[in-house]
């Protein structure tokens, strides 16, 4: 039996057990986990640990005496299969049971794979978990032609990576632009012109019709256009489905992830969902259900979970923030560009240091900063206010976004 039982031990997971310890709470928490891994940092696994830059040990959210000490039980490689609201039971797929007092579900999503033809075959990889970005460092050896299918972010420093590492790559993505359901047209050529310069083949409006092996073995691609991409190793970053089945099936609100009110609170009693997986409504989103994948929602929600457990609530109402890492392009972005009717280009592109200010009825809701640190730190009161800028002023960046308070 755990007072406090959390299922997930990625970020949001572990920040729940080290946020509801820094609130002082002094019952017992149980945080259970698919992986075998210690809790650790999911972004560099698409970065600097891909590279092979980055050592696990330093990924590592906290060090493994600190749930020693703060007596967190990590309870490993331990998948939850289900979960009986009524009697506040979890059962694991080897058939362990868990009783608990709260739950906090924090079990992020799964990788959706290519549902077509040798979707699995060998030499078909996704990027989530360590066991898999291991698997592809592996098998990179002996292979020259890679073919990552997305153009979100996930495939895109992939692809950043594998290019830096000699591999011939091409990136498929079904839609006509990069990271179109993320960022304006604006980003999506600046990372299109920028991949192609650094030699990766992008291919847009292109859909995989099948995956072509050999002896069980991934070839190639078939496009739906009917041409062929030849690959040896082919990626997919195609996105997640929120890990909520046991939830839903346990009669939680939900669909796409389990909704969550302002509390983090699942529509079943004693049960928090928070991180990828919590459909929740958000301020900077106008207010739309949504889910966040970034680890300051997981952050973030992961407090609100524990004070509203430890008995302060207050509602969540974090600013949104994200980073991409390709090259040497350091991408921040700050609030959600959801929903705008208008973008100013702030900067110029060409010198591979600019922003991009997204508006809604003439507020400012989002920037993206491309190496311009300066602008995302100065433009996050922008957001918080939703200032009402002159668009001109915007353009120009000779007036730093500080001096603008609408
Ligand atoms: P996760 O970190 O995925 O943790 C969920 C955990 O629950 C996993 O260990 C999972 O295996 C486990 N689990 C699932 N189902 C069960 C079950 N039934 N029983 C037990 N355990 C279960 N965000 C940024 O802000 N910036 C970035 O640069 C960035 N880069 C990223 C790069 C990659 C390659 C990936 C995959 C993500 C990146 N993200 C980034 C997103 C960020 O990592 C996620 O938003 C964050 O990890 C979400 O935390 P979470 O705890 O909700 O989910």
């Amino acid at each position: 039996h755990f007072d406090i039982a959390i299922v997930g031990a990625g970020h949001a997971g572990a920040q729940a057990a080290i946020q509801l310890r820094q609130l002082g709470f002094s019952g017992s928490i149980g945080l259970i986990g698919d992986e075998p891994e210690l809790p650790y940092e999911r972004p560099p696994l698409s970065k600097e640990y891909l590279a092979g830059e980055k050592a696990f040990e330093r990924m590592l959210i906290r060090p493994e005496t600190f749930w020693a000490e703060r007596e967190v039980a990590l309870i490993a490689a331990t998948r939850i299969d289900s979960l009986d609201p009524v009697a506040r039971r979890l059962r694991s797929s080897a058939g362990d049971v868990f009783s608990y007092g709260e739950l906090i579900w924090a079990a992020g999503g799964t990788p959706r794979r290519l549902g077509c033809a040798g979707g699995d075959l060998d030499g078909v990889h996704v990027v989530r978990r360590r066991s898999e970005v291991d698997a592809i460092r592996t098998g990179l050896d002996g292979v020259e032609r890679v073919a990552i299918v997305g153009g979100g972010y996930v495939g895109l420093e992939t692809a950043a990576v594998l290019r830096k590492a000699g591999k011939q790559v091409v990136l498929i993505e079904a839609l006509e632009r990069l990271l179109a359901r993320v960022a304006g047209p604006d980003i999506s050529a600046f990372y299109a012109a920028e991949h192609r310069a650094q030699g990766v083949e992008v291919r847009l409006g292109s859909a995989v019709e099948r995956v072509e092996g050999a002896g069980g073995r991934v070839t190639g691609l078939a496009l739906q256009s009917g041409g062929t991409i030849a690959a040896d190793m082919v990626i997919v970053g195609i996105g997640i489905d929120a890990a909520v089945a046991p939830l839903l099936g346990a009669g939680a609100a939900g669909a796409n992830g389990v909704d969550v009110d302002s509390f983090c609170r699942t529509s079943l009693p004693h049960v928090y969902a928070i991180g990828d997986c919590a459909a929740h409504e958000n301020l900077f989103a106008g207010g739309l259900r949504i889910r966040l994948e970034s680890v300051q929602n997981a952050h973030d929600q992961a407090a609100t979970a524990a004070r509203a457990i430890i008995g302060r609530p207050e509602p969540y109402a974090a600013i949104p923030w994200f980073w991409s890492n390709q090259y040497d392009l350091k991408l921040q972005t700050v609030g959600l560009s959801l929903g705008y009717d208008a973008t100013i280009v702030r900067g110029d592109p060409a010198t591979r240091s600019f922003s991009l200010v997204y508006l809604l009825e003439g507020r400012v809701i989002a920037l993206d900063c491309v190496n311009a640190t300066r602008d995302y730190v100065q433009g996050r009161k922008l957001v918080l206010d939703r200032a009402m800028v002159d668009p001109a002023r915007l353009a120009d960046t000779a007036v730093p976004l500080k001096e603008m308070d609408g």
